[in-house]
């Protein structure tokens, strides 16, 4: 069907800027140039990669508010964080660009043979599908390890960030990337089975939903290819009596709140113990009501719009749906009946088994609270989901974070701090969360032939 790639400010709900999708013959053209611009970038020295990727990172901090404003413009989310956003992704490339070297370095390894060893190769052109939550940002953390490599990038970022993306595209460009080493496709969805069948183009990565993922990853089952998935997830956030109860609220909720709610790894199930329930609920709940909701351009707005109206209309209906089978509202938690697309952030709570939210994930500002009588039920209550992305825990007690570490089914596990992706370290996530790693030294073998080489 039409697919319209355009910027709709969703503060306002204008629609900004439109975009010609490209043609059949556009997308041909640029995987021709990919494969070319791979010829040129694998046989490039690290060194050389290096120096761009460096460059890469100079323009990202140089050009942050500018790189802010269109991510703010785009999909909504305070200024402060995009710029943030744009100086995080500087960090992801300085990484590979000093670490890349030692990742992919010959690994001997002691055989009856002359010589054995692993030897890490690209293996060309990639297709990397991406969402609008953190426009750089998801994007970068594909882009830096996969380049440095040698590999190639084609970005179909989400049709509502244009801009970004072409300015993604842009900055590879003029940090001295080969032309063709890294190109952004304007199309939709509908355009990318083709791609993931086209034999030239290597393998896929995918951030967003588990429909898109699955739509991805079995398309490139029947091709052979590698695919990485990072979907969604419903992040438990498990707080025990002896926590810092202070951290616990505000941690929580900055976890529940950045980004306006719409975080992969936003902390989203509040598992609290009954001993602490009322006065973290409390807490939670002021503090909750003390954000300031407003215009994203500007710089003391804490939560600005959700990324586009129907955002809006599915939370609302999640929530209300919620209260209707049972469930308790705490306070806000509803749309807010101006242009663009508004919502309060809120608390429910009284989720129980059996209710749809129960196993939802709620990609918006809500927390839902659940109170628990012990570190078994929580980490029952924490696991009884589809998902397996981040998790937290906030206790002092040595046992309770040992436990938390082995039991808890998750990418990533936190002790008195909210999951974050950190360049140094894997992200991802287990069961309907996704597979594979981004990130650290997983992030760069992810699209890469690890050849086993051996010599009489
Ligand atoms: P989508 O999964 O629809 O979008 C992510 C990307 O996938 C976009 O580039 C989109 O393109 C593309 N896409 C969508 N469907 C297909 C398909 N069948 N084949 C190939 N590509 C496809 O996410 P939404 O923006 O619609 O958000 C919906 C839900 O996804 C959220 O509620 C949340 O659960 C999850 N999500 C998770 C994120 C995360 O960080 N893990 C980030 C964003 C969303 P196009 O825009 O052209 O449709």
């Amino acid at each position: 069907g039409f697919i319209m790639i355009a910027t709709t400010n969703p503060a306002t709900g204008t629609v900004e800027r439109e975009f010609t999708p490209h043609t059949d013959a556009q997308v041909d053209l640029a995987i021709a140039k990919s494969v070319v611009a791979f010829e040129a970038l694998k046989d490039t020295t690290i060194a050389q990669r290096a120096e761009w990727m460096n460059k890469v990172a100079d323009l990202l901090e140089s050009d942050a508010l500018v790189f802010g404003r269109l991510m703010t413009l785009e999909m909504g989310k305070p200024l402060s964080q995009a710029v943030g956003e744009a100086k995080k992704c500087a960090t992801a490339c300085r990484y590979y660009a000093d670490n890349a070297e030692a990742i992919m370095a010959d690994e001997t390894v002691d055989t009856e043979k002359t010589k054995s060893f692993r030897r890490i190769l690209p293996l060309g052109p990639v297709l990397a599908v991406m969402p609008w939550n953190y426009p750089f940002w998801q994007v970068i953390r594909f882009a830096a390890p996969a380049l440095m490599a040698g590999n190639t990038g084609l970005l179909k970022h989400a049709s509502n960030v244009p801009q970004c993306a072409l300015a993604l595209e842009e900055l590879f460009t003029r940090a001295g990337f080969p032309d063709g080493a890294f190109q952004t496709l304007l199309i939709g969805g509908s355009k990318v089975e083709a791609i993931l069948r086209d034999p030239r183009v290597r393998a896929a990565t995918l951030t967003g939903s588990e429909p898109a993922g699955a739509s991805v990853a079995s398309i490139c089952g029947d091709e052979i290819k590698p695919t990485l998935l990072e979907l969604g997830g419903s992040d438990a956030f498990i707080v025990m009596p002896s926590a810092d109860m202070d951290a616990a609220v505000s941690v929580g909720l900055d976890s529940r709140t950045k980004n306006n709610g719409q975080s992969c790894i936003a902390a989203k199930r509040f598992i609290v113990h009954a001993d602490v329930y009322d006065n973290f609920r409390d807490a939670m709940k002021t503090a909750m009501e003390a954000l300031i909701i407003g215009d994203p351009m500007e710089d003391d707005t804490n939560i600005g719009p959700l990324v586009n109206e129907d955002a809006v209309k599915d939370l609302t209906h999640q929530v209300e749906n919620a209260l209707s089978q049972g469930a308790r509202r705490v306070t806000g938690a509803e749309a807010i009946d101006q242009d663009g697309a508004w919502f309060r952030p809120g608390i429910i709570e009284g989720v129980t088994e059996g209710m749809d939210a129960y196993s939802q994930e709620l990609f918006g500002p809500v927390a839902m609270l659940f109170k628990v009588d012990d570190l078994d039920a929580a980490i029952t209550l924490a696991n009884d989901s589809s998902f397996g992305l981040g998790s937290a825990i906030f206790t002092q007690d040595k046992a309770e974070i040992e436990r938390a570490f082995t039991e808890i089914e998750a990418g990533g596990t936190f002790v008195n701090t909210m999951t974050a992706s950190d360049p140094r370290l894997p992200f991802g996530g287990i069961k309907r969360s996704g597979y594979g790693r981004e990130l650290a030294r997983e992030g760069l073998l992810a699209f890469c032939n690890v050849k086993t080489c051996v010599v009489a």
